[in-house]
């Protein structure tokens, strides 16, 4: 018995000083975080997640950002094998919003208090840089302190190049999988991890505030490849860092893979706190999807952002990319309230601003 408690505090002992090192440092090796990210002990991740949240509570007080979420278009042109609205998808009902509905759904947002609007879709060709420049401009001129933020895939530098002279903030593009073998499993040929990461560059040096992100628990995900998406994040210094648990879609080849889980996802997001403090890190509807407490775990380990859907109540049972996504009947007054309530509950408050990271305010 003896033996066997002073095995567990030597365990405690050990992780303490990996939590304090990682928030010291900033930094592990990949022994150490292999072990964190192994760790199955609830003790472990309540560790990380008191440090992550005075981490950021140091930077951004209590504040949590919100973003409102407009899903334009759910046509796209790629065939991500994770993805509800990939096209082979036949089973998707397609839509895609008129320039005049998004920003109606604009105009709403700025009413409700969002300061951030997000536009995000699927690889839909229709939207041609000229009529992404008219919505953009749009928005700008009838919210001119609001930011717009862009996810939309992949484009040439020349097009991300437009729509940020049109006023386009920043731009989220999550990488998925810094493994470039572990990317050509979860994205058919056409798709390249290079063209993903040239991106990602070419956005940084637009001079966008970029995001970029991977799904946790995806298929084949080994923890030696979230190591790998940690080292990413490390050298590429985004602004922002979305994650999510993998969620299967019971129309994709991956239906009958298992989802990722919010335990890991949770202590990622404390990990990602510790390694990149200043960062604007939501806590997703995945994550609210895969446990009915997940947002607010997340915001209680590290997380400073949330996204309510604005999207028109018509079309948020059709933007699907996996099952069971939650908040699909809602209004949007609906959404922000019921989101702030859920961040008040925990001790933080949802303010009205731009909510820049901290890189980028003037
Ligand atoms: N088409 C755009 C944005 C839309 S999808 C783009 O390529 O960036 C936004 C994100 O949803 C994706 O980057 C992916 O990480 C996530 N996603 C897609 N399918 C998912 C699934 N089945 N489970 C969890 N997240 C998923």
């Amino acid at each position: 018995m003896d033996t066997e408690s002073s095995v567990e505090t030597k365990k405690s002992e050990y992780f303490l000083q990996l939590a304090e090192k990682l928030e010291n440092t900033r930094d592990l090796t990949d022994e150490e975080l292999f072990a964190l990210l192994e760790s199955d002990s609830e003790e472990v991740d309540s560790l990380l997640a008191e440090r992550a949240r005075k981490v950021r509570e140091r930077i951004y007080g209590k504040d949590v950002y919100l973003r409102g979420l407009i899903e334009f278009t759910n046509y796209c042109k790629n065939d991500c094998y994770y993805c509800g609205i990939r096209r082979s998808n036949r089973n998707a009902e397609r839509y895609r919003l008129s320039a005049e509905q998004i920003l109606e759904c604009s105009d709403l947002g700025y009413e409700l208090g969002f300061r951030t609007i997000v536009l995000q879709g699927g690889e839909d060709p229709y939207f041609t840089d000229d009529r992404l420049v008219t919505i953009i401009k749009g928005i700008k001129e009838r919210h001119p302190d609001c930011a717009v933020t862009l996810s939309i895939g992949e484009r040439d530098k020349e097009s991300y190049q437009k729509l940020f002279d049109a006023g386009a903030d920043r731009y989220l593009l999550r990488h998925e999988t810094a493994d470039k073998c572990h990317y050509e499993q979860l994205h058919p040929k056409e798709l390249s991890f290079e063209h993903r990461m040239q991106c990602l560059r070419d956005l940084h040096e637009i001079g966008y505030q970029v995001g970029c992100g991977m799904m946790v628990g995806s298929p084949y995900q080994k923890t030696e490849h979230l190591i790998k998406d940690l080292r990413f994040l490390q050298e590429f210094k985004p602004e922002m860092v979305g994650i999510g648990p993998f969620i299967p879609h019971h129309d994709t080849e991956f239906a009958d893979k298992p989802a990722g889980t919010a335990k890991l996802t949770i202590k990622l997001l404390s990990i990602i706190r510790l390694m990149l403090p200043d960062c604007l890190l939501p806590a997703t509807t995945a994550l609210g999807t895969v446990d009915p407490k997940g947002r607010e775990k997340g915001i209680l380990a590290g997380a400073n952002v949330v996204m309510p859907n604005l999207s028109p109540g018509n079309v948020r049972g059709k933007y699907l990319l996996y099952d069971n996504k939650i908040c699909t009947g809602d209004e949007a007054a609906e959404c922000i309230r019921c989101m702030a309530a859920r961040v008040e509950k925990v001790g933080y408050r949802v303010v009205e601003s731009r909510g820049d990271h901290i890189g980028f305010r003037n």
